[in-house]
C-alpha cells in the first residue's frame, strides 16, 4: 500500500493501521439485528463517553450537516451565534443562509466565548437558540461551557443549546448531562481517531420536542425521522457501515485505557507542546487560561520559516499544519488528539526540533 505522510494536522488525524484494518470488516445489511446490536453497542459506548442519557444519532455525513441538523430543529425565533474563529463563522454563516434570523457575536480570533455579551443579547427575548464552537480548531481555543451552562440554567432554561465539539468530542470530557447541553456534534476524523465523513451527535429530550413544534424541516435532517429509526436501533439512510466498525474500535480502545487516563493524556500532551514551544522561544496564539488540550496553535514569534520546515518534514514522513483561514502563515498548529500519544508526539517535536537545528534557529 502506497505510504503517506504521518499526519500531524488537526483533522484528519492519525489513523493507525490496525484501526485502518476494522473499517474493512465484511459488510453487513443496515436493516438486521446485526446492525442493530452494533449500534446498540456504539450508541451506549458514546453515552459513556459524554456522561449521557441523551440519545445518540450515528450519521453518515461531515458534521457541517450537523450544524443545520441542529438549527433546522431548534430556531422558531431567532439564533445567536458566538464566533471566535474559522468554524464558529462558518456556522452563523450557515445559519444566515438558511434563512433564520441570525445574531453574531463576533470575538477577536484568540479570544474564548464569554457569558457577558451572550446575557444582554439573550435578554431581548428574541433569540431561543444558542450557537457555539467548544474547541475552535482554527485558533486553538478552547472556550468555558461551565459558565455558559449556569448562565443558560439560571436564566434562560428555555434557550436551546448547541455545541460543536468537533475538534474535542473523545479528546476532552464534556460531561453533557451536567452541563446541559440540547445538541453536541463532531464528526470522526478529530478526537475520535477515524477517517472523516461520518458525526455523531447528542440530542436532548428538550430538542426532540422542539423539532416536534416546527416545520419546514426538510426530510434528511429531521430528528423525527432520526428519532423514529434510533428507537429501532437503525438509522435512517444506509449508513457508513466501516465507519461503525471504526467507531466500535475506539469505543473499546477507549475502555482498554480508561476515560479518567484518556481525558488525561490529551492535557499531559497540551503541556508537554507548550513547554517544547516555550522552549524555543514560541508563544501561544490563545489568550491566557483558554488554550485546546487537543491541538496547540503557536504564533510564529521567532520567524521560523515554516514552508521550508513543511518541506523538511514532508521529506521525514510528516505532514504538519501552517495555519487555517485567516490565520494561515501567521500561525502553526500542532495536533495531539486521538490516536497520538506520548512516542508519537516525541517523534514529532524531535524531528522539528532536528530540523531547525539544521536551519541554525
Ligand atoms: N467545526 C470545527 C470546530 C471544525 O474544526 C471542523 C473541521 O475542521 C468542522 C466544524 C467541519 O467539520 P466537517 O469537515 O466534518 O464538516
Amino acid at each position: 500500500m502506497q505510504e503517506f505522510p504521518k499526519l500531524f494536522i488537526p483533522g484528519p488525524t492519525h489513523v493507525p493501521s490496525e484501526i485502518l484494518e476494522v473499517l474493512s470488516t465484511p459488510q453487513i445489511g443496515h436493516r438486521t439485528p446485526e446492525i442493530s446490536s452494533l449500534i446498540d453497542f456504539i450508541i451506549k459506548g458514546i453515552q459513556k463517553i459524554l456522561y449521557t442519557k441523551n440519545h445518540i444519532y450515528l450519521v453518515s455525513h461531515a458534521a457541517t450537516g450537523l450544524w443545520e441538523m441542529g438549527t433546522k430543529n431548534s430556531v422558531q425565533k431567532g439564533i445567536l451565534h458566538c464566533s471566535n474563529g474559522a468554524f464558529s463563522s462558518k456556522w452563523a454563516l450557515s445559519s444566515k443562509k438558511n434563512g433564520f434570523k441570525t445574531r453574531n457575536i463576533e470575538y477577536e480570533w484568540g479570544k474564548a466565548v464569554k457569558v457577558d455579551e451572550i446575557d444582554k443579547l439573550l435578554k431581548t427575548g428574541q433569540y431561543d437558540v444558542l450557537a457555539m464552537v467548544h474547541n475552535e480548531t482554527s485558533t486553538g481555543v478552547m472556550s468555558d461551557l461551565d459558565a455558559i451552562s449556569t448562565l443558560l440554567k439560571n436564566k434562560y432554561p428555555s434557550v436551546v443549546w448547541l455545541v460543536d465539539a468537533v475538534s474535542s468530542m473523545a479528546g476532552i470530557k464534556i460531561d453533557v448531562d451536567r452541563l446541559g447541553i440540547d445538541f453536541l456534534l463532531s464528526s470522526t476524523q478529530k478526537a475520535w481517531g477515524l477517517p472523516a465523513g461520518f458525526s455523531v451527535c447528542s440530542v436532548s429530550n428538550k430538542l426532540i420536542e422542539k423539532s416536534k413544534t416546527l416545520s419546514n424541516k426538510g426530510y434528511f435532517l429531521d430528528i423525527e425521522v432520526y428519532e423514529k429509526y434510533y428507537l429501532k436501533l437503525q438509522t435512517p439512510t444506509t449508513p457508513s457501515i466501516p465507519h461503525m466498525f471504526g467507531l466500535k474500535k475506539i469505543i473499546e480502545l477507549i475502555e482498554l485505557e480508561g476515560i479518567e487516563n484518556r481525558w488525561k493524556r490529551h492535557i499531559e500532551l497540551s503541556e508537554h507542546t507548550i513547554k517544547w514551544a516555550r522552549n524555543h522561544g514560541q508563544e501561544l496564539f490563545p489568550d491566557k487560561g483558554c488554550h485546546s488540550f487537543t491541538l496547540t496553535c503557536l504564533k510564529n514569534i521567532q520567524n521560523w520559516d515554516i514552508d521550508k520546515i513543511n518541506e523538511e518534514l514532508l521529506n521525514k514522513g510528516f505532514r504538519m499544519d501552517r495555519g487555517y483561514g485567516n490565520l494561515k502563515g501567521k500561525v502553526f498548529r500542532i495536533p495531539h488528539m486521538g490516536n497520538i500519544y506520548k512516542k508519537d508526539l516525541e517523534e514529532y517535536l524531535t524531528t522539528i526540533d532536528d530540523i531547525i537545528c539544521k536551519l541554525n534557529y
